[in-house]
């Protein structure tokens, strides 16, 4: 098995000529710093809004689209299950208007791909949310009572066992849900084939070009790096976790956790058997999520998102490559799906999570209205990544439209502890979480303790899960 922090995808949509670093200084419009998702979809609005604007997108890996942009499930799912959670922070008309911003962006890309001919592997299909425990059944009941009461009754449709078993077959799976505004990707593709159009466009890319610096300045704002400035009129910071780290805007705003996967040689005849042809994408409802879909060439990728928290954001070793976590994550797979067994595995890769207490993405406006920082998508940035790239285009071109004002953009936020206590505490919590779900999944009642860390989040007002 090939385990690296950049894993199959990456491998998969091939080898491209890296755009030259930063030299010298230059004039934009505007600058936006980190070329994933969010960064990218940015960059390709800005555009779409004002075809002449000057952008220049800084990446600071080798290729844009390697962090976990490149890395991640693929699920491309819209923001339904979290319906509920967003009408008690922003309101039932707000929380409306995203879940209606969110389902539109996954068309958004469908249509980006078709249009634009970017073979990312789009894949219409449901995104099943499967119970695996009694103490889980009915976890998406909230949600679909926001849908239905909020006017969006098909956004989420409820199944019964028969229902989950004839989509995907597991003796793992109970009742459970399906939100049919969804789809599968690529996404190592679907970054490549962004930053190709933003070049042929005549957008500006630099890669292998670290920011160490962004500061107001008159007019605008200045991102350096070590062999050049971008002076703009406005800029965007898309650095993900980054943004938490030492000295970044979000610091005490995010914590940085984990995901890793584990990718099955082909077994087209595994997912014939089961029933799986639908190209669900589906997960389990606990909080340390479980993930997995099936690819085009028959093979299937399982991810969990049990991974460790990162200090200090600090991204590079275990929160990337952490066998520990992978063993874990492929016990989990079998778990599911007995007729793996023996079947092997050819990858496995990690990348970082960047959780906010809110379990929800947000943009927080810098210096006087000149930039935007965005992140906290916690593990769910695939679709919604292109809703706020939208938003953050209107805002950093000056623009009052409806994507400047969605709830998001500046709302308020919980605070996370400072480090050490982040991590100490994290790493505590996601140890509880882990014994309470493992002892509920093998119908054993969890300890005491486990319950009452698992409890923490809430008690101070953090969320965990939709
Ligand atoms: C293993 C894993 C599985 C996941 N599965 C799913 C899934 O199935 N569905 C889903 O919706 N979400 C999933 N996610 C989450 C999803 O990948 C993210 O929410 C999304 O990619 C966020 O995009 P982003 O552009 O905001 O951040 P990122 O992808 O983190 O991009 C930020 C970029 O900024 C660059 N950068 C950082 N600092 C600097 C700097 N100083 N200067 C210049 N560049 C900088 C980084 O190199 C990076 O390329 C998963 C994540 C992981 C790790």
């Amino acid at each position: 098995m090939q385990h690296n922090r950049f894993g199959y995808w990456i491998e998969e949509a091939g080898a491209v000529e890296p755009r030259p670093p930063l030299a010298g200084e230059r004039e934009a419009d505007v600058v936006v710093v980190g070329g994933g998702f969010s960064g990218l979809w940015t960059a390709w609005y800005v555009r779409q809004l004002e075809p002449g604007a000057r952008v220049v997108v800084l990446e600071s890996e080798e290729v844009c689209g390697r962090g976990p942009s490149g890395r991640n499930g693929g699920f491309c799912n819209a923001m339904w299950l979290s319906l509920a959670s967003m009408r008690e922070r922003w309101g039932g008309e707000e929380a409306l208007a995203i879940g209606n911003a969110a389902a539109a962006a996954v068309k958004r890309i469908g249509a980006f791909c078709e249009e634009q001919g970017v073979d990312a592997w789009w894949r219409p299909a449901g995104y099943m949310e499967a119970s695996t425990a009694p103490a889980h059944d009915g976890s998406w009941e909230r949600a679909l009572t926001a849908c239905r009461e909020l006017g969006v009754p098909e956004a989420i449709v409820p199944l019964s066992p028969e229902e989950v078993q004839a989509r995907c077959q597991s003796p793992a799976f109970r009742a459970g849900a399906v939100c049919p505004d969804s789809a599968t990707v690529q996404p190592a593709r679907l970054a490549l084939g962004i930053r190709r159009r933003l070049l042929e466009e005549g957008v500006e890319i630099h890669e292998s070009s670290p920011v160490r610096g962004f500061e107001a300045a008159p007019g605008g704002v200045v991102a350096r790096t070590e062999g050049g400035l971008v002076r703009a009129e406005r800029g965007v910071l898309a650095i993900g976790g980054a943004a938490t780290a030492s000295g970044g805007p979000l610091r005490g705003r995010l914590t940085v956790a984990s995901s890793h996967i584990v990718l099955t040689e082909p077994v087209p005849e595994v997912i014939a058997e089961i029933g799986w042809t639908g190209g669900d994408a589906i997960t389990d409802c606990r909080s340390l999520v479980d993930y997995f879909r099936t690819t085009p060439d028959g093979r299937i990728a399982f991810g969990w998102g049990g991974g460790r928290i990162a200090f200090g954001a600090r991204t590079r070793g275990r929160a990337e490559v952490d066998a520990a976590v992978i063993e874990a994550t492929a016990n989990h797979l079998y778990d599911y799906f007995p007729a793996l067994r023996g079947r092997r595995l050819t990858h496995a890769w990690g990348g970082p999570i960047d959780a906010s207490p809110t379990h929800l993405p947000t943009v927080t406006t810098l210096g006087a209205g000149r930039a935007f920082v965005a992140a906290g998508y916690t593990g769910n940035g695939v679709g919604p990544s292109n809703m706020v790239g939208r938003s953050l285009a209107s805002l950093s071109l000056g623009r009052a439209d409806e994507a400047s004002r969605l709830a998001f953009v500046d709302g308020a936020s919980p605070r996370v502890p400072p480090e050490p206590f982040q991590w100490i505490g994290g790493e505590a919590i996601r140890r509880g979480i882990e014994a309470k779900e493992e002892a509920e999944l093998a119908g054993r009642r969890p300890g005491r303790l486990a319950v009452a860390v698992a409890k923490v989040p809430e008690l101070i007002g953090f969320h965990i899960g939709r």
